[in-house]
């Protein structure tokens, strides 16, 4: 259940059973000229709201990322790696100050990745958190590209009437086949504009709501399998052991 959902009181009696955070993060930022801006956070709110699992508490989800390198798209919000980590940090924090030190971030967004693993390493070194970085298309096993067919069937299977499907064309026609840009060795992609002119790398046009479905249901099992796991173990076994 939601933990925002909760009154103080009934939070209180969940404890006996849950011992697992779910923090949904995403971000806010361009996905083509088909997909909306709330992509990367519908994706993770949706995979995390799915759960239904007596050790687990879903988190408020976190809808603005670390996405600055898409700044030149219109509407894309960004804040800084800092200040992402930060708030991560001090969310899982103040969740551990209620005894609930093992978390899942359900991660919709690339650009989090290194705050994310910063985040754990630090929850982790001061004993504080297990805080598990969680990717949706790890989990999935997919190699994503951005507003790519995989995004694009998500959301063609979430929020359909989000998808502008006459604009799958177009985005695939001015997008590219790979993240960057590379000249002599040299990477200097610096902002997926310098690479990408419908914002899209990969394939949009051949996405479609049944992969989107199959990615879903995959996701959402391996999310409750890995809850289940952090779950199974004392908070202690998850800290690092001391090598000699
Ligand atoms: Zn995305």
């Amino acid at each position: 259940m939601s933990l925002a959902d909760h009154t103080t009181r009934s939070f209180a009696d969940a404890l006996d059973d849950v011992s697992v955070g779910v923090l949904p993060v995403g971000s806010t930022e361009q996905h083509g000229p088909h997909l909306p801006l709330s992509t990367d956070h519908l994706v993770a709110d949706r995979i995390a709201g799915a759960l239904d699992n007596p050790n687990a508490t879903v988190l408020p989800t976190l809808a603005v990322g670390v996405s600055d390198h898409h700044r030149q798209f219109h509407g894309t919000l960004s804040v800084s790696d800092e200040t992402f980590e930060r708030f991560v940090r001090e969310t899982v924090e103040s969740l551990a100050g209620h005894g609930v030190r093992k978390v899942a971030v359900v991660n919709g967004h690339g650009g989090n990745k290194p705050a994310l693993e910063r985040a754990a390493r630090t929850l982790r070194a001061e004993e504080t958190a297990f805080c598990a970085p969680w990717h949706w298309w790890d989990a999935a096993n997919y190699v994503i590209g951005h507003a790519d067919q995989h995004e694009t069937s998500m959301v063609q299977h979430l929020a359909p009437a989000l998808v502008d499907e006459e604009r799958l064309v177009e985005a695939e026609q001015d997008g590219t086949e790979s993240w960057g840009k590379r000249v002599h060795g040299a990477s200097i992609g610096f902002d997926t504009a310098d690479f990408t002119e419908s914002g899209a790398v990969g394939h949009p046009a051949e996405g479609s709501a049944m992969l989107g479905e199959d990615m879903f249901e995959e996701s959402v099992a391996e999310l409750d399998a890995f809850v289940d796991w952090l779950a199974d173990r004392p908070f202690e076994d998850l800290l690092a052991e001391p090598h000699r």
